[in-house]
Protein backbone atom coordinates (compact mmCIF):
# COMPACT_ATOMS: atom_id res chain seq x y z
CA UNK A 1 0.00 0.00 0.00
CA UNK A 2 2.60 2.21 0.89
CA UNK A 3 4.90 1.62 -2.20
CA UNK A 4 1.92 2.29 -4.10
CA UNK A 5 1.15 5.27 -2.71
CA UNK A 6 4.54 6.56 -2.80
CA UNK A 7 4.56 5.72 -6.74
CA UNK A 8 1.28 7.38 -7.10
CA UNK A 9 2.75 10.90 -5.25
CA UNK A 10 6.27 10.96 -7.26
CA UNK A 11 4.37 11.04 -11.02
CA UNK A 12 2.20 13.88 -9.37
CA UNK A 13 5.30 15.93 -8.49
CA UNK A 14 6.83 15.22 -11.75
CA UNK A 15 3.88 16.12 -13.46
CA UNK A 16 3.51 19.32 -11.20
CA UNK A 17 7.21 19.73 -12.31
CA UNK A 18 5.65 19.74 -16.22
CA UNK A 19 3.36 22.04 -15.43
CA UNK A 20 5.35 25.03 -13.50
CA UNK A 21 7.80 25.07 -16.79
CA UNK A 22 4.70 25.04 -18.68
CA UNK A 23 3.21 27.90 -16.58
CA UNK A 24 7.13 29.57 -16.60
CA UNK A 25 7.41 29.58 -20.18
CA UNK A 26 3.94 31.49 -21.07
CA UNK A 27 5.16 33.57 -18.84
CA UNK A 28 8.35 34.26 -20.68
CA UNK A 29 6.47 34.49 -23.86
CA UNK A 30 3.93 36.67 -22.63
CA UNK A 31 6.63 39.41 -21.04
CA UNK A 32 9.00 39.23 -24.03
CA UNK A 33 6.15 39.73 -26.39
CA UNK A 34 5.56 43.00 -24.65
CA UNK A 35 9.09 43.80 -24.13
CA UNK A 36 11.62 42.11 -26.19
CA UNK A 37 14.47 43.54 -23.72
CA UNK A 38 13.47 41.29 -21.08
CA UNK A 39 13.78 37.98 -23.59
CA UNK A 40 16.94 39.86 -24.13
CA UNK A 41 17.98 39.92 -20.55
CA UNK A 42 16.95 36.34 -19.19
CA UNK A 43 19.14 34.93 -21.99
CA UNK A 44 22.15 36.86 -20.92
CA UNK A 45 21.17 35.21 -17.39
CA UNK A 46 21.13 32.08 -18.42
CA UNK A 47 24.24 31.94 -20.38
CA UNK A 48 25.88 33.32 -17.69
CA UNK A 49 24.56 30.23 -15.64
CA UNK A 50 26.17 28.34 -18.16
CA UNK A 51 29.36 29.66 -18.41
CA UNK A 52 29.97 29.78 -14.68
CA UNK A 53 29.04 25.94 -14.60
CA UNK A 54 31.50 25.67 -17.63
CA UNK A 55 34.38 27.67 -15.66
CA UNK A 56 33.78 25.79 -12.65
CA UNK A 57 34.00 22.52 -14.52
CA UNK A 58 37.17 23.65 -16.64
CA UNK A 59 38.80 24.80 -13.25
CA UNK A 60 39.05 28.53 -13.49
CA UNK A 61 37.04 30.61 -11.08
CA UNK A 62 34.48 32.97 -13.57
CA UNK A 63 34.68 36.78 -12.94
CA UNK A 64 32.12 38.43 -10.67
CA UNK A 65 29.43 36.14 -11.31
CA UNK A 66 27.31 37.29 -8.23
CA UNK A 67 27.55 40.88 -9.07
CA UNK A 68 26.53 40.07 -12.87
CA UNK A 69 23.57 38.21 -11.83
CA UNK A 70 22.33 40.64 -9.71
CA UNK A 71 22.42 43.29 -11.99
CA UNK A 72 20.74 41.31 -14.51
CA UNK A 73 18.24 40.20 -12.38
CA UNK A 74 17.74 44.11 -10.95
CA UNK A 75 17.00 45.06 -14.68
CA UNK A 76 14.48 42.25 -15.33
CA UNK A 77 12.86 43.35 -12.39
CA UNK A 78 12.22 47.20 -13.35
CA UNK A 79 11.75 46.37 -16.68
CA UNK A 80 8.60 43.83 -15.73
CA UNK A 81 7.39 46.43 -13.72
CA UNK A 82 7.72 49.02 -16.52
CA UNK A 83 5.27 46.62 -18.61
CA UNK A 84 2.86 45.88 -15.73
CA UNK A 85 3.97 42.75 -14.47
CA UNK A 86 4.95 41.52 -10.80
CA UNK A 87 8.78 42.05 -10.15
CA UNK A 88 8.91 38.06 -9.72
CA UNK A 89 7.23 37.23 -12.75
CA UNK A 90 9.44 35.66 -14.58
CA UNK A 91 11.47 33.44 -10.79
CA UNK A 92 11.36 29.90 -10.84
CA UNK A 93 7.83 28.58 -10.34
CA UNK A 94 7.03 25.94 -7.60
CA UNK A 95 5.01 25.22 -4.53
CA UNK A 96 7.18 24.62 -2.24
CA UNK A 97 9.98 26.47 -1.67
CA UNK A 98 11.79 23.73 0.77
CA UNK A 99 12.31 20.96 -2.17
CA UNK A 100 10.93 22.84 -5.32
CA UNK A 101 8.36 20.51 -6.04
CA UNK A 102 10.99 17.62 -6.17
CA UNK A 103 9.98 15.95 -2.60
CA UNK A 104 12.74 15.65 -1.47
CA UNK A 105 15.62 18.27 0.20
CA UNK A 106 18.85 17.48 1.80
CA UNK A 107 22.43 17.16 0.10
CA UNK A 108 23.90 14.54 0.10
CA UNK A 109 21.95 12.53 2.47
CA UNK A 110 18.22 13.07 0.86
CA UNK A 111 15.34 12.80 2.52
CA UNK A 112 11.25 13.43 1.84
CA UNK A 113 10.06 16.96 1.68
CA UNK A 114 7.55 17.92 4.77
CA UNK A 115 5.17 18.65 2.35
CA UNK A 116 5.31 15.22 0.69
CA UNK A 117 5.81 13.38 3.86
CA UNK A 118 2.51 15.40 4.98
CA UNK A 119 0.79 14.48 2.10
CA UNK A 120 1.95 10.50 2.18
CA UNK A 121 0.54 10.38 5.43
CA UNK A 122 -2.83 11.85 4.96
CA UNK A 123 -3.06 9.13 2.11
CA UNK A 124 -1.69 6.60 4.06
CA UNK A 125 -4.49 7.21 7.12
CA UNK A 126 -7.20 7.63 4.07
CA UNK A 127 -6.40 3.86 2.12
CA UNK A 128 -5.97 2.43 6.12
CA UNK A 129 -9.49 3.04 6.83
CA UNK A 130 -8.58 5.48 9.52
CA UNK A 131 -9.40 8.67 7.72
CA UNK A 132 -11.87 10.33 9.83
CA UNK A 133 -10.12 9.00 13.28
CA UNK A 134 -7.06 10.89 13.05
CA UNK A 135 -7.85 13.04 16.34
CA UNK A 136 -7.84 9.73 18.24
CA UNK A 137 -4.30 9.20 19.40
CA UNK A 138 -2.51 7.97 22.52
CA UNK A 139 -1.79 11.81 22.84
CA UNK A 140 -5.40 12.95 22.77
CA UNK A 141 -6.74 9.93 25.43
CA UNK A 142 -7.93 11.13 28.15
CA UNK A 143 -7.68 9.20 31.78
CA UNK A 144 -9.64 12.06 33.58
CA UNK A 145 -12.88 11.13 31.59
CA UNK A 146 -13.23 7.71 33.91
CA UNK A 147 -14.20 7.47 37.57
CA UNK A 148 -11.66 7.37 39.97
CA UNK A 149 -13.35 5.20 42.46
CA UNK A 150 -12.55 2.02 42.90
CA UNK A 151 -14.46 -0.90 41.43
CA UNK A 152 -16.99 -2.48 43.51
CA UNK A 153 -14.58 -6.33 44.01
CA UNK A 154 -11.80 -5.19 41.81
CA UNK A 155 -9.50 -3.18 43.99
CA UNK A 156 -8.73 -0.27 41.50
CA UNK A 157 -10.57 2.63 39.65
CA UNK A 158 -11.71 2.59 36.33
CA UNK A 159 -9.14 5.32 36.14
CA UNK A 160 -6.31 3.52 37.05
CA UNK A 161 -7.39 0.07 35.10
CA UNK A 162 -7.79 2.52 31.86
CA UNK A 163 -3.97 4.38 32.53
CA UNK A 164 -2.62 0.45 32.86
CA UNK A 165 -4.14 -0.25 29.46
CA UNK A 166 -3.70 2.62 27.41
CA UNK A 167 0.48 1.95 28.42
CA UNK A 168 0.47 -1.82 27.90
CA UNK A 169 -1.64 -1.60 24.35
CA UNK A 170 0.69 1.86 23.63
CA UNK A 171 3.23 -0.23 24.09
CA UNK A 172 2.63 -2.94 22.28
CA UNK A 173 1.63 -1.05 19.12
CA UNK A 174 4.67 0.47 19.18
CA UNK A 175 7.39 -2.91 19.32
CA UNK A 176 4.71 -5.32 17.26
CA UNK A 177 5.73 -7.84 15.93
CA UNK A 178 8.65 -8.30 19.03
CA UNK A 179 5.82 -8.74 21.75
CA UNK A 180 4.77 -11.92 23.24
CA UNK A 181 1.48 -11.90 22.72
CA UNK A 182 2.83 -11.18 19.06
CA UNK A 183 -1.23 -12.62 17.72
CA UNK A 184 -2.59 -9.35 18.73
CA UNK A 185 -5.20 -7.82 21.18
CA UNK A 186 -8.55 -8.08 21.93
CA UNK A 187 -10.74 -5.79 23.66
CA UNK A 188 -14.13 -6.99 25.22
CA UNK A 189 -15.98 -5.29 27.48
CA UNK A 190 -19.83 -2.75 27.24
CA UNK A 191 -19.73 0.27 25.02
CA UNK A 192 -18.32 3.34 26.38
CA UNK A 193 -15.27 1.87 27.35
CA UNK A 194 -13.21 3.42 25.44
CA UNK A 195 -12.01 0.30 23.15
CA UNK A 196 -12.63 1.99 19.62
CA UNK A 197 -10.79 4.92 20.49
CA UNK A 198 -8.06 2.42 21.90
CA UNK A 199 -8.10 0.57 18.39
CA UNK A 200 -7.74 3.97 16.47
CA UNK A 201 -4.63 5.25 18.56
CA UNK A 202 -2.90 2.01 18.50
CA UNK A 203 -3.93 2.22 14.88
CA UNK A 204 -2.29 5.53 14.59
CA UNK A 205 1.11 4.07 15.98
CA UNK A 206 1.22 1.10 13.90
CA UNK A 207 0.64 3.02 10.65
CA UNK A 208 3.43 6.25 11.47
CA UNK A 209 5.86 3.36 12.12
CA UNK A 210 5.17 2.78 8.48
CA UNK A 211 3.38 -1.04 8.50
CA UNK A 212 0.28 -1.81 6.36
CA UNK A 213 -2.49 -1.25 8.75
CA UNK A 214 -6.49 -1.59 7.87
CA UNK A 215 -9.17 -0.87 9.78
CA UNK A 216 -12.69 -1.28 9.41
CA UNK A 217 -16.09 -2.90 11.37
CA UNK A 218 -16.52 -6.33 11.71
CA UNK A 219 -19.51 -5.70 9.52
CA UNK A 220 -17.79 -4.99 6.72
CA UNK A 221 -15.05 -7.42 6.79
CA UNK A 222 -17.98 -9.72 6.51
CA UNK A 223 -19.49 -7.79 3.64
CA UNK A 224 -15.66 -8.20 2.27
CA UNK A 225 -15.88 -12.14 2.85
CA UNK A 226 -18.80 -12.91 1.62
CA UNK A 227 -18.37 -10.52 -1.63
CA UNK A 228 -15.32 -12.93 -2.49
CA UNK A 229 -16.85 -16.28 -1.47
CA UNK A 230 -20.31 -15.67 -3.60
CA UNK A 231 -18.46 -14.15 -6.66
CA UNK A 232 -15.15 -13.75 -8.37
CA UNK A 233 -14.93 -10.06 -7.66
CA UNK A 234 -14.00 -8.49 -4.13
CA UNK A 235 -10.65 -10.75 -3.93
CA UNK A 236 -8.88 -7.74 -3.95
CA UNK A 237 -10.27 -6.92 -0.77
CA UNK A 238 -10.05 -9.76 0.70
CA UNK A 239 -6.46 -10.41 -0.07
CA UNK A 240 -5.93 -7.19 1.51
CA UNK A 241 -7.87 -7.95 4.65
CA UNK A 242 -5.83 -11.57 4.93
CA UNK A 243 -2.40 -9.78 4.28
CA UNK A 244 -2.35 -6.43 5.99
CA UNK A 245 0.41 -6.45 8.58
CA UNK A 246 -2.24 -5.95 10.96
CA UNK A 247 -6.02 -5.98 11.07
CA UNK A 248 -7.99 -3.70 13.18
CA UNK A 249 -11.28 -5.22 13.31
CA UNK A 250 -14.04 -2.98 15.55
CA UNK A 251 -17.11 -4.26 16.79
CA UNK A 252 -16.58 -7.66 16.42
CA UNK A 253 -20.40 -8.99 16.79
CA UNK A 254 -22.24 -6.80 15.44
CA UNK A 255 -22.06 -8.15 11.75
CA UNK A 256 -24.89 -10.92 11.55
CA UNK A 257 -24.44 -14.54 11.64
CA UNK A 258 -26.45 -15.17 8.35
CA UNK A 259 -25.51 -18.58 8.08
CA UNK A 260 -22.30 -21.26 8.93
CA UNK A 261 -20.65 -19.49 5.96
CA UNK A 262 -20.03 -16.15 8.32
CA UNK A 263 -18.66 -18.12 11.21
CA UNK A 264 -16.47 -20.53 8.89
CA UNK A 265 -15.39 -17.18 7.60
CA UNK A 266 -14.11 -15.70 10.43
CA UNK A 267 -12.39 -18.31 11.26
CA UNK A 268 -10.10 -18.73 8.12
CA UNK A 269 -9.36 -15.03 8.61
CA UNK A 270 -8.10 -15.31 12.09
CA UNK A 271 -6.22 -18.89 11.09
CA UNK A 272 -4.46 -17.55 7.94
CA UNK A 273 -3.67 -14.68 9.80
CA UNK A 274 -2.37 -16.16 13.04
CA UNK A 275 -0.05 -18.26 10.58
CA UNK A 276 1.34 -15.71 8.51
CA UNK A 277 2.30 -14.04 11.50
CA UNK A 278 0.01 -10.98 10.90
CA UNK A 279 -1.72 -9.44 13.55
CA UNK A 280 -5.41 -8.86 14.15
CA UNK A 281 -6.75 -5.92 16.75
CA UNK A 282 -10.36 -6.51 17.61
CA UNK A 283 -12.89 -4.84 20.00
CA UNK A 284 -15.88 -6.54 20.99
CA UNK A 285 -19.00 -5.88 23.42
CA UNK A 286 -19.30 -9.04 23.84
CA UNK A 287 -18.43 -10.85 26.98
CA UNK A 288 -15.40 -13.85 26.71
CA UNK A 289 -18.41 -16.46 27.63
CA UNK A 290 -20.52 -14.67 24.86
CA UNK A 291 -17.80 -14.56 22.19
CA UNK A 292 -17.19 -18.35 22.71
CA UNK A 293 -20.84 -19.14 22.71
CA UNK A 294 -21.04 -17.21 19.22
CA UNK A 295 -18.37 -17.88 17.13
CA UNK A 296 -17.56 -22.04 18.91
CA UNK A 297 -14.88 -22.80 20.85
CA UNK A 298 -12.71 -23.14 17.67
CA UNK A 299 -12.27 -19.42 16.73
CA UNK A 300 -12.81 -18.28 21.02
CA UNK A 301 -9.68 -20.63 21.65
CA UNK A 302 -7.57 -18.70 19.33
CA UNK A 303 -8.39 -15.10 20.11
CA UNK A 304 -8.44 -15.70 24.09
CA UNK A 305 -4.83 -17.60 23.69
CA UNK A 306 -3.56 -15.39 26.46
CA UNK A 307 0.01 -16.92 25.06
CA UNK A 308 -0.54 -15.00 21.66
CA UNK A 309 -3.06 -12.55 22.23
CA UNK A 310 -3.47 -10.01 24.52
CA UNK A 311 -6.83 -9.89 26.10
CA UNK A 312 -8.10 -6.89 27.42
CA UNK A 313 -11.25 -7.38 29.90
CA UNK A 314 -12.39 -3.70 30.24
CA UNK A 315 -15.13 -2.62 33.29
CA UNK A 316 -16.75 0.33 34.08
CA UNK A 317 -18.80 3.13 34.07
CA UNK A 318 -20.45 3.96 29.83
CA UNK A 319 -18.03 7.76 29.92
CA UNK A 320 -20.33 8.44 26.92
CA UNK A 321 -23.18 8.48 29.16
CA UNK A 322 -21.75 10.24 31.73
CA UNK A 323 -20.81 13.34 29.56
ZN1 LIG B 1 8.47 20.31 -0.44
Amino acid sequence: MRREILRQLTNEYEERRRENDRIFFARRAEAEQKCPEIGRLMDARQELIFSSVRGIILGHQPDQVPEKMEKLTGQIRSLLVENGFPDDYLEPVYRCPLCKDTGYVGDPVREMCSCMQKELTRRLYAESGLGDQREQTYDTFRLDVFPDTVIPGLGYSQRQMMEMIRDMTKAWAEQWPDVRENCGVIFSGASGLGKTFLLHAMAGVMLDRGLNVMVLSSYRAQEIMRKAYFSRDGQDDLDLLMNTDVLFLDDLGTEPLLDNVTVSQFFNLFNERQNHQKACVISTNLSLKNLRERYTERIASRLLDSSRMMVVEMRGEDIRRNR
